[in-house]
């Protein structure tokens, strides 16, 4: 099959990737048309799922630069049909949840296969990603995509997702007041989300024209050359870099909540006395719940889709990637 293949060094378009080396089960079981011909083990089975539209996000571009250290096929973030797999699973449209757990240890049997310490990542860790025309995907970890929500849509799953997961850790009462730093993809989705609880969210970013777009959601919006010091019961901090932490921790009330959202490569030197002085609540997040995100959607609570910047050929992959490391870029997406 076709597929984006990172070596560690260099990105390659692979007209014949072998989609046997992307097999997911390490009890010896490959996925159905893998060349051994070994059937997947029946208790975790796996899904061949064809991918429509895949997304670029900003963590494939830090593993670009050496995040995670992954080699592999890139990319997490999907719609597809199910190909192979599962009866009730054949020819649906599905999106599915990126981390592959164990299944055994602690954290997968309570629930958090999310934590698991042996967990794979698709296109993140030891497990192939979706910058190709098939990924194979537990089939466990799929969910149904509903008919009124177009693939355009639908690919945007997984980052309205992580922004939900915010709602699962904290509850900002109406009125809250709440900033959301970063006018960026996840800075847009957070602001849109956390609009649904009732607080009263500020969005603080640089561009004009990503703030407008957040503004249509009917979220204030104000440009950092505006910012004046003050402070929020809730900030989120969704820059996407490690120079927002600063601020956003400048921005906390006595006793307020502080959300890292920002996945960074790299370090990145910050003081936490103010952590300590104002009893600040830091919360890391990262993956949240596909359902809440799939259910926003259906219910077209949220509008992902004038995120959207271009849609590119899976042949045309490395241009596109190129294109989605350029700053200020909305959503890429890739079409196999
Ligand atoms: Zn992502
Ligand atoms: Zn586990």
């Amino acid at each position: 099959m076709r597929a984006l293949y990172w070596d560690g060094r260099e990105l390659r378009f692979e007209p014949n990737y072998s989609i046997a080396r992307s097999r997911i089960d390490d009890r010896g079981s490959t996925i159905v048309g893998a060349t051994s011909g070994r059937q997947p083990a029946a208790a975790n089975p796996t899904a061949l799922v064809k991918i429509h539209l895949a997304g670029i996000c900003s963590t494939d571009l830090q593993i670009l630069k050496g995040y995670m250290g992954f080699t592999g096929v890139l990319g997490h973030e999907f719609v597809g049909s199910v190909s192979e797999g599962p009866g009730e699973w054949i020819g649906k449209r599905v999106v599915g949840e990126i981390n592959f757990g164990c299944g055994d240890c602690d954290n997968c049997r309570r629930d958090l296969s999310r934590h698991c310490p042996n967990r794979r990542v698709m296109g993140i860790v030891n497990a192939d990603g979706v910058f190709a025309e098939y990924v194979s995907v537990p089939a466990a970890n799929l969910h149904l995509v509903p008919d009124n929500v177009s693939d355009e849509e639908a690919v945007f799953t997984e980052p309205l997702a992580a922004a939900f997961e915010i709602l699962t850790q904290i509850q900002p009462n109406p009125g809250d007041e709440v900033l959301v730093l970063g006018d960026g993809k996840l800075g847009n989705l957070c602001a849109q989300v956390l609009r649904l609880t009732g607080a009263k969210i500020t969005a603080l970013g640089k561009h004009e024209d990503k703030l407008a777009l957040i503004k249509k959601s009917g979220v204030r919006t104000m440009l950092l050359n505006d910012w004046q010091p003050r402070l929020f019961d809730v900030v989120v901090e969704a820059t996407g870099s490690a120079s927002g932490l600063e601020l956003a921790l400048s921005a906390v009330r006595p006793r307020g909540t502080l959300i890292l959202k920002s996945t960074i490569a790299g370090n990145y030197q910050v003081s936490l006395a103010p952590i300590v002085i104002n009893e600040i609540n830091v919360i890391g997040s990262r993956c949240g719940p596909f359902a809440d995100a799939l259910g926003a959607l259906m219910a077209k609570q949220v509008s992902v889709t004038p995120l959207i910047e271009k849609v590119y050929s899976l042949a045309d992959g490395i241009d596109a990637l190129r294109h989605a490391a350029r700053p200020g870029t909305k959503k890429v997406i890739l079409k196999p």
